[in-house]
C-alpha cells in the first residue's frame, strides 16, 4: 500500500465518525511513521513489528487508562492509526520481529465468475515467508492514483460542498494547528 493510501484511509474513517478532529489531524503522520523503518534497512520488520505497534501503544492506552484519563483518547487514535498501517500493509508484514523473521502475510479474496453458471469461491493465502529484497516500490499505485482520481470525480460533482469543506478545513487548520505548533515549543 502505497503512503497516500496508509494516509488517507484510516484519515478518512476517523473523520466520518466526528470522534476529535484536532486530534485525528495532530496524529496522522503516525499512519506512515512505520514505513521509516526502511531507512535503517529493515523494512517492513522494524517498524511494522508488534512492540512499536501494539505493545508500545497498548503500554500508553494502559497508563492513561489509569493514571492520566485526559490522555486516553489520544492514546487510542495513536494505536488505531498505527495498527491501521499493518492491517493495510497484511500483504506481508514481519509481525513477529525479531523473534520471528520471517514475514507473515495474509491475502484472502472472493472470486466471481460468470462461467458455466453463477460461481462464488473464497481464496485465502496465508502464511508465512522469507523476507524478500528491498526492491524499488510505489510511492503512488494504482489504487492510490484511482483514489485521487475518485476525490477529482467528488470535487467535479459537488463542487460547492468541496469548495466549503476545503475553506472549513484551511480555517480549522489555521486556528488550530498553528496553535498546537505554538504550544509544543
Ligand atoms: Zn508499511
Amino acid at each position: 500500500m502505497d503512503p497516500f493510501q496508509h494516509i488517507l484511509l484510516p484519515l478518512l474513517f476517523l473523520l466520518a465518525i466526528r470522534l476529535d478532529t484536532k486530534k485525528a489531524m495532530l496524529f496522522v503522520p503516525l499512519t506512515v511513521l512505520p514505513d521509516f523503518d526502511a531507512l535503517f534497512g529493515l523494512h517492513r520488520e522494524l517498524g511494522h513489528s508488534i512492540i512499536p505497534m501494539v505493545a508500545i501503544p497498548m503500554a500508553i492506552i494502559a497508563y492513561a487508562r489509569f493514571r492520566k484519563s485526559e490522555w486516553l483518547l489520544s492514546a487510542l487514535i495513536v494505536q488505531f492509526y498505527l495498527a491501521s498501517h499493518v492491517v493495510l500493509d497484511l500483504g506481508g508484514v514481519a509481525f513477529l520481529w525479531p523473534f520471528v523473521p520471517e514475514q507473515f502475510f495474509f491475502e484472502p479474496g472472493i472470486t466471481f465468475g460468470v462461467d458455466g453458471g453463477l460461481d462464488f469461491a473464497i481464496v485465502l493465502d496465508y502464511g508465512m515467508r522469507d523476507m524478500p529484497e528491498m526492491e524499488t516500490t510505489s510511492f503512488l499505485s494504482d489504487a492510490g492514483v484511482a483514489l485521487l482520481l475518485l476525490g477529482a470525480l467528488m470535487t467535479v460533482v459537488f463542487r460547492g460542498e468541496v469548495v466549503k469543506a476545503l475553506s472549513d478545513a484551511w480555517r480549522f487548520a489555521k486556528e488550530n494547528l498553528l496553535e498546537i505548533v505554538a504550544k509544543l515549543r
